[in-house]
């Protein structure tokens, strides 16, 4: 662990979600799709929330996506957080569909805005896991 993320809340792989954080610590954003109806989802579950099937493979997102909602948050849920507030919490709708949230990153809260092109960049906390964030797009 590095000492910047000292005292952070890590997520923790299980059997689901190890692919994903595999796909991080190699840089590449990896989300589900179903073998059955081709289904693409984010968050990892062990069930296509579209067929129920359990047949889930892994595939590569562009990183690329939109803002669809976002927060500024100002008071740290705790002291490992204090040095990085004000920082924006938002959902991002990927290219390939699905949604995720994440903490928007080399921005000021204040450019913001619904919309607005992301794309995702990688945070080292430790050996084992690597966060995804996102930042405004080169092309904005
Ligand atoms: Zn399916």
């Amino acid at each position: 662990m590095t000492e910047a993320h000292a005292g952070k809340r890590f997520p923790r792989p299980t059997a689901v979600t190890a692919g994903y954080w595999e796909g991080c610590h190699k840089h590449r954003l990896l989300i589900q799709r179903c073998t059955q109806c081709e289904h693409l989802q984010f968050y990892p579950r062990s069930i296509c929330s579209s067929c129920m099937g359990r047949e889930l493979g892994w595939v590569h997102a562009s990183g690329q996506g939109q803002v669809s909602s976002y927060t500024v948050i100002r008071h740290p849920v705790s002291k490992a957080y204090a040095d990085e507030t004000p920082y924006v919490l938002a959902l991002i709708r990927l290219a390939e569909g699905p949604t995720m949230m994440s903490v928007l990153c080399n921005c000021e809260p204040e450019s913001i805005r619904v919309g607005l092109a992301v794309e995702v960049v990688f945070e080292r906390w430790s050996d084992e896991i690597t966060i995804a964030k996102f930042q405004p797009s080169k092309g904005n």
